[in-house]
């Protein structure tokens, strides 16, 4: 077996605990889990520790890092507090494959491995909510999540100003931290529905316990607005324009058709759960209307509808990092009770100031979800021109046609038409499928259903599978 992470470190054909995932979930999941002694591998596909939220923390250089906010920093603790422990940690190894006997695929580099666990603990995160609209797949137009990636690892911001759209933190949070880098936001479109105000509002007093959260928010605002960044609220009808390059945005706002120019529009609609390897796994999935997405079906710690294996963080439903944080320290002692090493009151007694740490973090959550809904309308792709999968390039009223032929769940769709089969695997357009499938035959979300998952979640040659089973490929 190879060496990686350094020259130390030989893969294992097994392990007690393999985690997925080295953000805030997988860094604590595995401190707590090898303080126990547990035998742990660490996955990531990302060069590394620290996830969505702390990349590139431990090479940051300080004066960037000090853009980025205080969120940010606390990173560095959880990092380094990783650093210590004893952990086979796996960076640059890309997982392409889980099924229910925990038997698990990884890439490291070009080269194909199978290793095994006795307990796996999903801690993939979050992906973006991809949502099509009118120009969506022209060059120039990118996800808000990406152009924070380039700011956080390579220090790449927009030189020629920057249109940013949509609803959510995240979107905030990103005009916020260009605005401190000096980046000309030509304008932030904000595509929270004014009606939404007023559906939050009977969260707002158990918002209030976790405060810290809108007070941030409001100082984002408030700092946005004293430097002059043109904020218009309640847009809608979001359209991309250009021949082989955006070149204006278009939407209404006040009754009133506008458009600005730009050479590049990031959007943002909030997050869902990174799904691809436990759906591929077989894990079971519920609807959850208040955070418009599936999550997995868990119980307390965790553990999810196959036998040893546990989801954790975003990957479980959208918590925020804090709360991944801790939810990720409680499943590694799920798996540390499960592997024999601690008993059940050992479990209990240790995860108690995690659960409260969660509970009064998650105060937040309903209100965020309700302030912050996508309306139903947007989700279900209104225009029949605009392209879902950008990989098969099929169309919404394709969809929409497949549908009044009598197919009335996402995988006929996806068997009839090609959306979701070309290289991304659905990635970017399964959600939409849903949405579209689910408004055009009068259903709920939930019984038009999702694509199945399927290995390879991650692309993977003819030549590198053959590659993992050389006797019977002579
Ligand atoms: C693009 C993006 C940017 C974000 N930025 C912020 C932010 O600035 N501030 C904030 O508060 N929240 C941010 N969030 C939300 C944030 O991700 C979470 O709240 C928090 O990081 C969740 O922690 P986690 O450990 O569950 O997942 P993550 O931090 O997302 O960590 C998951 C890790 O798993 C890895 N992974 C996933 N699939 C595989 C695979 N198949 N093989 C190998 N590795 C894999 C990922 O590369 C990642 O390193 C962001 C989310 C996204 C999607």
């Amino acid at each position: 077996m190879p060496a990686c992470d350094g020259p130390t470190i030989v893969v294992k054909d097994h392990y007690q605990l393999v985690i997925i995932g080295a953000g805030p979930t997988g860094l604590s999941a595995a401190r707590v889990a090898a303080d126990h002694g547990v035998d742990v591998a660490l996955l990531d596909e990302q060069p590394a520790p620290g996830g969505q939220i702390y990349r590139a923390m431990e090479s940051i250089p300080p004066a960037r890092a000090g853009l980025l906010g205080d969120e940010y920093q606390h990173g560095r603790k959880i990092v380094s507090s990783f650093r210590q422990c004893n952990v086979d940690y796996l960076s640059d190894t890309q997982v392409w494959s889980l099924n229910s006997k925990r038997e698990i695929g990884l890439l490291q580099g070009d080269e194909p491995l199978m290793i095994t666990a006795d307990q796996v603990l999903l801690a993939s995160g979050a992906m973006e909510r991809p949502v099509p609209f009118p120009g969506w797949t022209l060059p120039g137009v990118m996800n808000a999540g990406a152009g924070q990636i380039l700011f956080k690892s390579h220090g790449i911001v927009p030189n020629d100003g920057v249109v940013l759209a949509g609803s959510g933190p995240l979107l905030l949070l990103l005009a916020w931290q260009y605005m401190h880098a000096g980046v000309k936001i030509q304008a932030l479109l904000d595509l929270t529905p004014m009606r939404n105000h007023l559906r939050a509002l009977p969260r707002l007093p158990r918002a209030l316990m976790a405060r810290h959260y809108l007070a941030k928010g409001l100082v984002y605002k408030k700092d946005l607005k004293r430097a002059g960044i043109s904020t218009l609220h309640n847009v809608s009808d979001l359209h991309a324009t250009g021949n082989d390059h955006i070149s204006s945005v278009s939407f209404r706002h006040r009754g009133r058709q506008r458009s600005i120019e730009t050479e590049l529009l990031l959007v943002h609609f909030g997050l869902i759960p990174n799904a691809h390897l436990s759906r591929a796994a077989g894990c079971e999935y519920q609807w959850d209307r208040s955070q418009q997405c599936w999550r997995p079906e868990l119980d307390d710690w965790g553990s999810s509808s196959i036998d040893g294996i546990l989801i954790a963080g975003d990957g479980a439903g959208i918590g925020g990092a804090r709360t991944a944080e801790h939810a990720g320290r409680l499943s590694a002692l799920q798996a540390t009770y499960a592997l024999g090493i601690i008993d059940k009151y050992e479990r209990d007694q240790l995860s108690r100031d995690d659960r409260k740490w969660m509970h009064d973090d998650l105060h937040i959550r309903p209100f965020l979800e309700s302030f912050f809904h996508i309306p139903r309308k947007l989700l279900s792709v209104p225009d029949d021109d605009t392209i879902v999968c950008r990989c098969e390039e099929v169309t919404a009223g394709e969809i929409r046609m497949a549908v009044a032929d009598g197919h009335s769940d996402s995988n006929q769709v996806k068997f009839l038409t090609r959306c979701g089969m070309g290289p991304c695997q659905g990635r970017q357009c399964a959600e939409a499928v849903a949405h579209i499938v689910a408004a055009a035959g009068g259903e709920k979300v939930a019984q038009g259903g999702h694509y199945r998952g399927r290995p390879p979640v991650a692309p993977l040659t003819l030549g590198q599978l053959a590659s993992l089973y050389p006797e019977e490929t002579e």
